[in-house]
């Protein structure tokens, strides 16, 4: 079997961005979650490289801490977690794709069986050796993967089909759990309770980050977080756990910039007086999303050095942010301005951005020096 290559990320010295990881928050996070649902089992949703801050990393750290399950979306990622867990679980949420059998074969991997052709193709293989069981999705009611309600008591029925399936899991996906007060949360828990009533003995789940602080009724046998394990806001009625990742940019420059001029592209934001602007050498290429830039009309995100929070001054470009170091003196050229981290929580730069933590998260990108700290 012959795994993919990690794009390696730049050292520090050949980079104008850094991030810092922090794995000892990211196992504190997990521990948090676990101990929201005492009485199911934890896993950990890693798809999309761990939400951006490197599958292999985090499958380590999370696996010494205790995990033994874990989620990816795509197959390739699934390869990359068996590299680096060679007992744990690992289930493939985007389920078969044509072709793909005999890699869950031979990584033992999990596929996640979102219709009733794809759970017809995996009964039907015969491996010479052992075929690893799966998870039966059914689709409660966001109406984007899984089993239809009829279809999975139509399975549940056919128990020749259940018996080469070997299921070791029936799941489903919330689509509001990050709001309690959403009726749809408990419209699908009736859903999936009538479906597990079909299938008694086997292990359940149905919660994400958001579903875990919905309370006990939505743990059942395995709960699944992902965003709050990395930082990211689960729920509109619970603060995020500790921070995992922290993004900064050196200052490459420092200039003074008159009072009427603007600064950037578009000149959308004309100066109210003459204002000391630092450049940093981190733009939405490096996933700092240009929708955090700030105009006459609309404020956009901040840096933090030192005590001080300096606003962001002007589009954000590709490559680069300018901001305001007028109430920052010490501010130097070669200094790192923190973009996201202790001081600057991911999803207030997400609300700058019109978007949430997950897609700031998991558009962090490849050029950024990254350090991992608090490793086991
Ligand atoms: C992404 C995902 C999760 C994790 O969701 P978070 O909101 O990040 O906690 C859990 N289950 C499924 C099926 C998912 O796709």
């Amino acid at each position: 079997m012959v795994f993919p290559e990690q794009p390696r990320p730049p050292p520090e010295t050949l980079a104008s961005g850094r991030l810092t990881i922090d794995l000892e928050a990211l196992v504190a996070n997990w521990r948090r979650m676990a101990a929201f649902a005492p009485r199911s089992a934890c896993a950990a949703v890693v798809k999309a490289d761990a939400y951006g801050i490197g599958i292999e990393s985090a499958v380590r750290a999370l696996a010494a801490a205790g995990c033994e399950t874990f989620f990816v979306a795509a197959l390739s990622e699934g390869l990359r977690v068996r590299a680096v867990a060679p007992e744990a679980a690992v289930y493939v949420l985007d389920g078969l794709i044509r072709g793909s059998e005999e890699f869950y074969l031979a990584a033992d991997l999990r596929p996640v069986l979102n219709t009733m052709a794809e759970a017809e193709t995996w009964a039907a293989l015969r491996p010479v050796g052992p075929k690893p069981p799966v998870a039966i999705q059914v689709d409660t009611g966001m109406n984007r993967l899984g089993l239809s309600l009829p279809e999975a008591i139509a399975l549940a029925a056919r128990a020749d089909l259940v018996t080469a399936l070997a299921p070791a899991l029936l799941m489903s996906h919330l689509a509001c759990a990050d709001d309690p007060n959403n009726r749809k949360n408990r419209e699908q828990l009736a859903v999936f309770e009538t479906v597990t009533d079909f299938f008694p003995s086997l292990p359940t789940s149905l919660a994400n980050s958001g579903g875990v602080l919905l309370g006990p009724e939505f743990h059942f046998s395995l709960v699944r977080p992902g965003i709050a394990l990395y930082g990211g806001r689960a729920s509109v009625s619970h603060p995020p756990l500790a921070p995992v990742v922290t993004m900064e940019a050196r200052i490459l420059q420092i200039h003074e910039v008159d009072a009427g001029q603007s600064v950037g592209y578009g000149a959308v934001e004309k100066l109210a007086q003459r204002t000391r602007i630092a450049t940093l050498g981190v733009g939405y290429a490096d996933g700092y999303h240009r929708l955090a830039g700030s105009s006459d009309q609309r404020p956009g995100g901040f840096g933090h050095i030192g005590e001080t929070y300096l606003p962001i001054v002007g589009r954000v470009s590709m490559d680069l942010i300018t901001i305001d170091v007028s109430e920052a003196p010490q501010a130097a050229v070669g200094d790192w301005v923190e973009l996201i981290g202790h001081h600057i929580p991911l999803d207030d730069v997400a609300a700058h951005a019109t978007t949430i933590g997950y897609e700031i998260l998991t558009s962090l990108g490849a050029r950024l020096a990254r350090r991992y700290i608090g490793s086991p």
